[in-house]
């Protein structure tokens, strides 16, 4: 049995960002009566982000569409918030946080909520004002600002961020270029077909789309005014938007001494090898027994899974974690949903017309489902993730066939 921390226990979160936030609920709703610091880098409390490159930017709303809690919660749930207060160095030996300012907390259990910052172009002109990275509400801020009818915006990368606020941009007007250095878009997430589909779509959404590009500069005089490509053309632009992924924020864990690779290493329960220090969210690096390998998760599913299950387990009896695998984006009027790993597969079964914009694809693996995608039909995910879970070997005629119910396939 653990040992349940009593009400003179303090429970120190580092982040608060989407984990961070619901790792402090969990520890409320779960009962812990001790002392919940929550310190986050960010000047809000914790919010959701996927809005940022979605709702955020084709509308006026503000960051309470995004919100994690109301900021009347924090102080009824007796969460310490502390904010724009990066956390600089953790002293393991005396189990205390220093803060930039100079301040320190002092810790029982420690959660590592850090989450990842954007990836950086390592170009010439990538620091002209007018270069935009998406990853926080002020971000999202400084681009929906500058987003009017006929205004230049070049997406650099063709991932879900870049694709995503591609996408944003055009709803408000904006004239849309995207590039992308691979021969097709989201090739990390998507099988190639799939990824040609979308293109499709962002196309028709007057989007356009140049893959297989090499930027060499951004150039402008005083700011971005183009994007110079490997054969010398110069695509203009009076906004560069760069989605070109994310690092993880592992350094504080680093220069604690703490396991870390690409992410900060934890077992099926969030610990690190320090029995008083749990991480969790994007910046973890965790077992995935469906996969049967450690990996880093970048989904808001997983920032809040398993926060939520790392905070229980710090107060209460540990339970393996399981993230289910499970990604979405919308594009345009689109839903993509994503679940499983579409690596090593080898045959693709399509269900649905994709010529009718709703249709299901099934990435097999000797003949298991190794991964699944929807494209609006986001109410045949449950069931289908049952199959992918279950390992059976499906029949593929059987996951085509619209007339085969999955739910009714599952129970068989
Ligand atoms: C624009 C955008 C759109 C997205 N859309 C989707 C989507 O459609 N579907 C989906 O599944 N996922 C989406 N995601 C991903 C999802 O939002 C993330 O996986 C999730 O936010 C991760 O939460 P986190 O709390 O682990 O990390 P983060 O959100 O990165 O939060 C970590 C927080 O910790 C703070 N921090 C870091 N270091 C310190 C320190 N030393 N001291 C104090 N604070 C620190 C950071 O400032 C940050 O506020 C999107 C992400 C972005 C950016």
């Amino acid at each position: 049995m653990s040992e349940t921390p009593g009400p003179s226990q303090t429970i120190v979160i580092v982040g608060a960002g989407h984990a961070g936030g619901r790792a402090a609920q969990a520890l409320r709703t779960a009962g812990f009566a001790g002392r919940v610091v929550l310190i986050g880098a960010e000047k809000y409390p914790p919010y959701e982000r996927p809005p940022l490159s979605k709702e955020l930017i084709v509308t006026d709303a503000g960051l309470e569409k995004a919100r994690l809690h109301d900021p009347a919660w924090y102080e009824q749930n007796k969460i310490e918030l502390m904010l724009g207060a990066p956390v600089t160095a953790i002293d393991r030996a005396v189990k205390r946080v220093t803060l930039a300012g100079g301040a320190a907390v002092s810790y029982d259990k420690l959660l590592l909520t850090t989450g990842a910052r954007v990836r950086k172009l390592p170009l010439p002109g990538a620091d002209l004002p007018g270069v935009f990275y998406i990853r926080d509400f002020d971000d999202t801020q400084a681009v929906r600002a500058r987003l009017k009818d006929g205004v230049k915006v070049v997406v650099i990368g063709g991932g879900f961020i870049g694709l995503e606020t591609a996408a944003s941009s055009r709803k408000r007007g904006a004239v849309v270029t995207v590039l992308e250095a691979a021969d097709r878009l989201m090739g990390r997430a998507v099988a190639t077909e799939i990824g040609a589909w979308f293109k499709a779509l962002h196309e028709k959404h007057g989007v356009a789309v140049r893959l297989g590009v090499t930027i060499t500069a951004i150039e402008g005089a005083d700011k971005v005014e183009r994007v110079v490509l490997g054969g010398g053309e110069a695509v203009p632009a009076d906004l560069v938007v760069v989605g070109i992924g994310i690092v993880p924020n592992v350094e504080l864990a680093m220069a604690a001494g703490l396991e870390v690779s690409n992410g900060i290493a934890v077992d099926e329960f969030g610990r690190t090898a320090d029995p008083a220090i749990w991480a969790a969210g994007d910046c973890a690096l965790q077992p995935n027994a469906f996969l049967g390998r450690k990996l880093r998760l970048e989904s808001y599913q997983n920032a809040q899974d398993h926060a939520m299950a790392v905070a229980r387990n710090m107060i209460g009896e540990p339970k393996a974690y399981e993230d289910s695998l499970w990604v979405w984006s919308d594009q345009h009027d689109v839903n993509l949903q994503m679940t499983g790993m579409p690596e090593g597969y080898d045959a693709l079964v399509w269900r649905g017309d994709p010529a009718a914009g709703a249709f299901m694809v099934f990435y097999m693996k000797e003949g298991r489902i190794a991964a699944i995608n929807t494209v609006n039909l986001g109410r045949e995910m449950k069931p289908a993730q049952r199959l992918m879970q279950s390992r059976k070997v499906f029949e593929p005629a059987q996951l085509a066939d619209p007339n085969v119910r999955l739910l009714k396939l599952g129970k068989e």
